[in-house]
């Protein structure tokens, strides 16, 4: 019998999700279009991949349905001035978003959750390195490991995530404030403790690096049309339509990669998938990067800072508050407080930028096909971690499109399990 080959795809969506998946695919010799509503190649490209905080992480595989902040959420919401916040015109819009996140409040999903980021998150560096092979990476990308500080309050939250990596085989290497002030002797030392995670690099430039593997996409043949997507539908077996305002285009199969833009997409399939966001931010402080060699994460404040070309870029907290809300100073003068708090010499900042994490409710990614047109695939959902997974859910996509079989479970990253 002669082996399948896919005809063409179209991918909506730009992320790195949506280009690790076209250069997998153009690999395998599958013609593909990529479509975003910006050029990545452009100023105007602001999307979660351009803005993140350049971690990767392999080892964060607990999430925020874990049971020992069970207790502090509502405390935390109900605070103006800390590491989670609500816009309370959106909460209406989220209700289904919460009647999931509760029921995957329990440590049973906790460490279901846990068990498939791992999957996935254990392959991540490697399907990176692969691609770096074929990219000049000078001054995008640090080996250096990433650092996590915390304070004696919450011991048992610190207990808890070294006990599940632990569980897991994640290399840890817990450090006393003494030792952290060697590796990092710029830090105002209001933290009590804290690990490195040795084998984690940081992106010096999120965006930069995502520019070069777009262009190792065009080169090798990919296509891009800048529109924006209104609707997509499977028309037969074999046929899948995407159309824009002006135009509409017929592949064989369709990807959907928009992030946390996706649930018109499948809305509009009739698929109930509770996707929201947790909306973040960033600012640099400009020629800043110098005062510290690798990211730090304050646990006790939700927030990071991670040096990159751009300067020291200062990022973090959660907003729940949809993808229409303007952007909250009140987040931003948060990270600044929480940046000087452990950097005191810091000064003026510029970049204030929001951007939109694309997250379901038991914070796992979708990676799989639609229920109910096989010929559209979803790729989304990678909550705070799909600047990690994008290489390896590149992987993973194309291999579904080519029809291809693999030795992971994926069924957990199935939309199955909301409808
Ligand atoms: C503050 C912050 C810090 C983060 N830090 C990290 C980190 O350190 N490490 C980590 O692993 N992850 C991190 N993340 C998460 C990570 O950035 C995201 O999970 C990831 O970038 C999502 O990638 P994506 O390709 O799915 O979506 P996106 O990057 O959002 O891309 C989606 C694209 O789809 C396009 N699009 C949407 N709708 C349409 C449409 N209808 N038509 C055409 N185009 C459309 C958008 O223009 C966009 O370019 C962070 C996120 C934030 C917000």
């Amino acid at each position: 019998m002669e082996k399948y080959k896919c005809k063409s795809v179209g991918i909506i969506g730009s992320g790195i999700q949506g280009i690790c998946i076209g250069l997998q695919l153009i690999k395998k010799g599958i013609p593909v279009t990529i479509f975003d509503r910006l050029d990545p190649l452009s100023l105007e490209y602001k999307s979660a991949s351009y803005g993140n905080a350049g971690h990767f992480s392999p080892y964060a595989v607990l999430q925020f349905n874990r049971t020992d902040i069970l207790t502090d959420v509502p405390k935390m919401l109900l605070s103006s001035n800390g590491p989670l916040a609500l816009k309370w015109n959106h909460m209406l819009k989220m209700t289904p978003w919460f009647f999931h996140y509760l029921k995957n409040f329990n440590q049973k999903s906790m460490l279901h959750t846990a068990k498939y980021m791992h999957q996935i998150l254990s392959l991540s560096n490697d399907a990176y390195e692969d691609i770096f092979k074929e990219i000049d990476m000078t001054n995008l990308i640090e080996k250096k490991g990433i650092i996590y500080v915390w304070t004696n309050k919450n011991l048992k939250s610190r207990e808890l995530e070294i006990k599940v990596r632990n569980d897991l085989g994640i290399e840890q290497k817990l450090l006393t404030q003494k030792e952290i002030l060697e590796l990092e002797p710029n830090l105002n030392p209001v933290f009590d403790a804290g690990v490195i995670y040795e084998d984690a690099m940081h992106a010096r430039d999120p965006h930069g690096i995502l520019k070069k593997i777009f262009k190792l996409f065009l080169s090798k043949g990919g296509k891009f049309i800048q529109e924006n997507i209104s609707s997509l539908k499977q028309s037969n077996v074999r046929e899948t339509i995407i159309k824009s305002e002006k135009n509409e285009y017929t592949f064989e199969k369709s990807v959907i990669a928009t992030g946390a833009f996706s649930k018109n997409l499948t809305d509009q399939l009739g698929e109930k998938i509770p996707l929201d966001t947790e909306r973040g931010y960033h600012v640099h402080f400009k020629n800043m990067d110098h005062l510290v060699s690798r990211p730090i994460i304050f646990l006790d404040r939700g927030f990071g800072m991670t040096p990159m070309r751009q300067g020291l870029r200062a990022v973090g907290t959660v907003e729940l508050g949809g993808l229409k809300n303007p952007p909250s100073k009140k987040r931003i003068e948060y990270i600044v407080k929480c940046a000087k708090e452990l950097l005191p010499q810091l000064e003026e900042y510029d970049d204030e930028w929001l951007g939109f994490r694309p997250t379901l409710p038991d914070f796992l990614p979708i990676i799989g096909p639609s229920l109910k047109n096989k010929n559209i695939i979803y790729a989304f959902g990678h909550h705070h971690l799909g600047w990690t997974l994008g290489a390896i859910t590149g992987k993973i996509i194309s291999g579904i499109v080519a029809e291809e079989k693999t030795n992971l479970d994926l069924s957990p990253y199935s939309s199955k399990r909301f409808n």
